[in-house]
Parts: C-alpha cells; sequence; structure tokens
C-alpha cells in the first residue's frame, strides 16, 4: 500500500496525468467531496481494477450548497480520506484550495435541462449546476479518462452521463452500487450528523424502498400505488420528515403510469439534521 501523490494545484496534477497518457496508460478518476467511507472506497477499488491510474478529487465544492446549506459544517478530515485512499488502491489526490479552483468570481455554468429538474433540481435548485459546473471543470483538469460515480446519488450520475455526452467531453462516466451499512442504510458522509435516535430511524427510506420494489415484483404496475406505499414505510417513522418518494423509469427519470422495463425507486427525507437520499433500481418482470 503506498501513499498517495497529493497535488493542490491545476497544473501540477494536469501535468502528472498528461504525463501518464503519454507514457501510454489510462487514467481512472474518481470526484468526491471527501470524507471518505466505503462507498467511495469502493468507486476508488473499480477504478483500480479498470484504469492504470487512479487518481481522487477531494473538494468540497461551495458552488452546489445554498447559503441555508451546511458548506461551513461539511466534514472534513483529510489524514483519514489519504488512509482510505491508499487502502483501496489510489495513486493521487487532487486537493485544490476553494481558490485554485475559483480565483475570480464564476460566471460560466453549466445546467443541465430535463433531467436534471425534478426530485434534488426541485428541492434544492441551483444544485445541479453547481455539480455540473464543478465536473465539467474537473473532467477539463484531469483530462480523458474514465470518471465513477455512486448510484447512491442517481440523479447525479444521470445529469453528469448527460452533460459529458452533450458537450462530448473525452470521459466515460462509469456508475458503481450503493454501498450500505449492514441494516440498510446507504453510506453518506452526512450519516455523522444524526443522533443515535436519528440513526436508528434512518433505515427506515431503505425499508421504503424494498417496499415498493416487492409491491412490483409482486404484479403491482400502478406507479401511484407504488408511491404511496413506498410513503406509508416512512409514515410509520416520526423521525423522518418525507421530502420525496417517486417511482421513474430509470434512463429518463419522467414518470409513467404504469411500470415497465427498468424502474428506478428514489426517496430523499430529512432525518434529523440531516437530509438523506436512497434508491434502488427494478427490473419489472414482464406479464
Ligand atoms: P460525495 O463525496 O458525497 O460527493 O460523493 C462522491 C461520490 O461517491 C459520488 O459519486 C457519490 O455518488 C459516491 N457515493 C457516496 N456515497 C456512496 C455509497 N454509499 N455507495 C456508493 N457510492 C457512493
Amino acid at each position: 500500500m503506498s501513499v498517495p501523490v497529493v497535488c493542490t494545484t491545476i497544473d501540477e496534477v494536469r501535468a502528472r496525468l498528461d504525463a501518464e497518457r503519454g507514457a501510454g496508460r489510462t487514467i481512472g478518476f474518481v470526484p468526491t467531496m471527501g470524507y471518505l467511507h466505503d462507498g467511495h472506497a469502493s468507486l476508488v477499488r473499480a477504478a483500480r481494477g479498470e484504469c492504470d491510474v487512479v487518481v481522487v478529487s477531494i473538494f468540497v465544492n461551495p458552488l452546489q450548497f445554498a447559503p441555508t446549506e451546511d458548506l461551513a459544517a461539511y466534514p472534513r478530515d483529510l489524514e483519514r480520506d489519504l488512509g482510505v485512499i491508499a487502502g483501496a488502491g489510489g495513486d493521487v489526490v487532487f486537493h485544490p484550495s476553494v481558490d485554485e479552483m475559483y480565483p475570480h468570481r464564476v460566471a460560466t455554468t453549466v445546467s443541465v435541462a430535463g433531467v436534471g429538474e425534478r426530485f434534488e433540481g426541485a428541492s434544492r435548485p441551483t444544485h445541479f449546476a453547481g455539480v455540473a459546473t464543478v465536473v465539467a471543470k474537473l473532467f477539463a483538469i484531469v483530462g480523458p479518462c474514465r470518471a465513477y460515480f455512486g448510484e447512491k446519488d442517481f440523479q447525479q450520475l444521470c445529469v453528469v452521463r448527460r452533460m459529458a455526452a452533450d458537450l462530448s467531453l473525452p470521459v466515460t462516466v462509469v456508475g458503481a452500487p450503493i454501498v450500505r451499512e449492514p441494516d440498510g442504510l446507504a453510506m453518506s458522509s452526512r450519516n455523522v450528523y444524526l443522533s443515535d435516535a436519528d440513526r436508528a430511524a434512518a433505515p427506515a427510506l431503505y425499508r421504503a424502498l424494498r417496499a415498493g420494489r416487492d409491491l412490483i415484483v409482486g404484479g403491482e404496475r400502478d406507479r401511484a400505488r407504488v408511491e404511496a406505499a413506498m410513503a406509508s414505510v416512512v409514515a410509520d417513522e416520526p423521525l423522518v420528515e418525507l421530502d420525496y418518494v417517486a417511482a421513474v423509469d430509470a434512463a429518463t427519470l419522467g414518470s409513467v403510469d404504469r411500470l415497465a422495463g427498468e424502474v428506478r425507486l428514489l426517496i430523499a427525507g430529512r432525518v434529523g439534521r440531516p437530509r438523506l437520499l436512497d434508491n434502488i433500481g427494478v427490473t419489472v418482470p414482464p406479464g
């Protein structure tokens, strides 16, 4: 297990990765906001398995936080993160300051219509423009690569795929499965904000998703009934304040009244302090 090289400037990381590509090596890229857990480590391991050089960015991106959100309080621990990255096989860490990434007020932003508008886009109106802008910038800095994103943020994955395709960016976007705690709670850096009582309540989100999936697998095709069943699981847990539940087409995130093909069940809610997201995929059985 070797210690990853830490680059803090754009010039430094770009020069290093250009040299690696020049020597014929492929690059795997894992963008993160740090405070890494096994979900992030799984992305690094996936990149390690498929690419010659693995770069992980750690940058808490102010553009994707609204003024009312938890930017200043977002958890950070660089030393621990470097250990997680080393253990998962990362080679290079890009850890820029806010001034390095945004030396001037940002005048150019990227916004992705359609797939970014509902759900997280509706609840957090400036969020996806902030995400798409920083990811476009990171792709420009890292250069041609395979970039790994978790299905944990399923709508974000759809937004990034769409942006990379629309802008012809030289990046292959790879989605990776959600890593969960033993009781089903999706791992998230924000889980550290949960009180003991909230932590015990939080798996209700995953229970709701499983209930929706079981209904569909059992033959239910009516979207509204599936969504109502998921919402009623959450209603039984008073510490979870539901934001939305939805059963959508997995490719477009559009709603259909009759469920068919590949469906994604999405859920978001506040559990005490943090707002948590989760989702699962369901293949609707034919007939
Ligand atoms: P973040 O640091 O929260 O911005 O997340 C960085 C990347 O890790 C994103 O692509 C997330 O979707 C992914 N990620 C976060 N949590 C998980 C998880 N539990 N399982 C898999 N991927 C995750």
